[in-house]
């Protein structure tokens, strides 16, 4: 049995999951990456280094969020958000970049996977980063059960 779940269980599953892949797009060409985010209320919060999504997003700030919870093939969930880039850029979005890193933060390491894959592709020690979140628009879950409701 597949329903349809509720905004607010849109949103438990969006606070207590951490990793969702991003869909961004340029002259017709999706590009899809996993990443890491810290969702409170209507954002979702992260940090990456400047690479393809970021000037990607800065040209079409309309993107897409996908997480999930897999149990098995007859047990999961999945939220889609469809949502708008914003970039917290200092000084203009100071406090909001505070809130991001302090949610963040949370997670032990949670740099690790934006400057880990950077420092494979990079010779310099000193790597960009920058703190951005996604505005959620709008959005619709999807459940799965094996038993009827
Ligand atoms: C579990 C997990 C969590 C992550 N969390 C974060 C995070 O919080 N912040 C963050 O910035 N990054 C995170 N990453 C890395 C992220 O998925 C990207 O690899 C990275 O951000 C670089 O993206 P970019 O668009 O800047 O790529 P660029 O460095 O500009 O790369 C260009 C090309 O490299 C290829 N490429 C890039 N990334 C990947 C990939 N993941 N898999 C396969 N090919 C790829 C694509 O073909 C792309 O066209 C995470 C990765 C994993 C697996």
């Amino acid at each position: 049995m597949i329903f349809e779940m509720t905004e607010r269980e849109c949103r438990d599953l969006l606070g207590r999951t951490s990793l969702g892949r991003l869909a961004c797009s340029q002259d017709n060409q999706p590009y899809v990456i996993p990443i890491y985010f810290a969702f409170d209320f209507d954002y979702a919060y992260s940090v990456s280094t400047l690479g393809q999504k970021i000037e990607w997003m800065r040209a079409n700030p309309k993107v897409c969020v996908e997480v999930d919870e897999i149990a098995d093939r007859s047990d999961w969930r999945s939220v889609v958000v469809l949502g708008t880039y914003q970039e917290l850029t200092e000084p203009q979005y100071a406090d909001e970049r505070s809130h991001a890193r302090s949610l963040l933060e949370k997670r032990s390491l949670w740099w690790q996977n934006a400057l880990g894959e950077r420092q494979l592709k990079s010779e310099t020690e000193l790597i960009q980063t920058t703190f951005f979140r996604i505005h959620v628009d709008s959005m619709t879950g999807l459940r799965a059960t094996a038993e009827s409701r």
